[in-house]
């Protein structure tokens, strides 16, 4: 499954959610892109420049480590897995279409008013330990700044700052929003509206995907 969105659309949260429900991997771009970041790899160290300034990294750089994650043995052995936050140009659409052993079922995509996503991306808080995803108004954690499930610090991420936001959403505007038309042609798409509460989105999903479910089953593709 691929999940499309803006950011601040919600696709991390919903992706956790779905991941849980049917057992499948949840595999973010953007998390292995910081853990690199973090880990100060080669990768990392070329990538974190176009994060700061709320770009893409280059789709060779992504490429390569969605590869690397999708060869690993969770990936090859499980129920199936997530993607959140790849493909996000048409290149690594046309890259990940030709990798022999992905079988795209579906794509999810999140559609979110864009005043709201402003909004939810800066009172964001990500938790530092376990990755847990609240907002200071829509979701906030039981007491300022801890994480509920961990009890690790939260902390603001540096792109959820105005200024790289505005780029962010550009960049999305301009390289990824192409996708939609990209998959809705291949007969792939599902639009869920991701304006609404969490929950409530999760089960229109979730109604979706119990559909799809019978369906395969039953032997007709979607
Ligand atoms: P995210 O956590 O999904 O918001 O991603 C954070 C940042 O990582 C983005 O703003 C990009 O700079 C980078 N990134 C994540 N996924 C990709 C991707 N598929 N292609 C290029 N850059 C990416």
């Amino acid at each position: 499954m691929i999940l499309l969105g803006a950011p601040g659309s919600g696709k991390g949260t919903q992706a956790k959610l779905i991941a849980e429900k049917y057992s499948l991997l949840h595999i973010a771009a953007g998390d292995l892109l910081r853990e690199a970041v973090n880990k100060n790899t080669p990768l990392g160290l070329q990538a974190k420049e176009f994060m700061g300034r709320g770009g893409l990294v280059p789709d060779k750089i992504v490429i390569d480590l969605i590869r690397q994650r999708l060869d690993e043995p969770d990936a090859k052995a499980g129920n199936g897995y997530i993607l959140d936050g790849f493909p996000r140009t048409l290149a690594q659409a046309e890259k990940l279409a030709d990798v022999e052993d992905v079988d795209i079922d579906i794509v999810l995509n999140i559609d979110v008013i864009f005043d709201l996503l402003l909004e939810r991306l800066t009172g964001r808080r990500t938790c530092g330990s376990c990755g847990a995803v609240y907002h200071i108004k829509y979701n906030p954690p039981r007491s300022i700044g801890v994480c509920d499930k961990c009890g690790s610090e939260l902390f603001h991420r540096r792109d959820d700052n105005e200024e790289v936001i505005k780029n962010r959403l550009d960049t999305y505007l301009n390289q990824t929003q192409p996708l939609i038309q990209f998959y809705k042609q291949r007969g792939l798409l599902k639009d869920i509206n991701g304006s609404g509460a969490i929950q409530n989105i999760f089960k229109l999903i979730v109604t979706i995907l119990d559909n799809k479910h019978e369906y395969t089953n039953s032997g007709v593709r979607l």
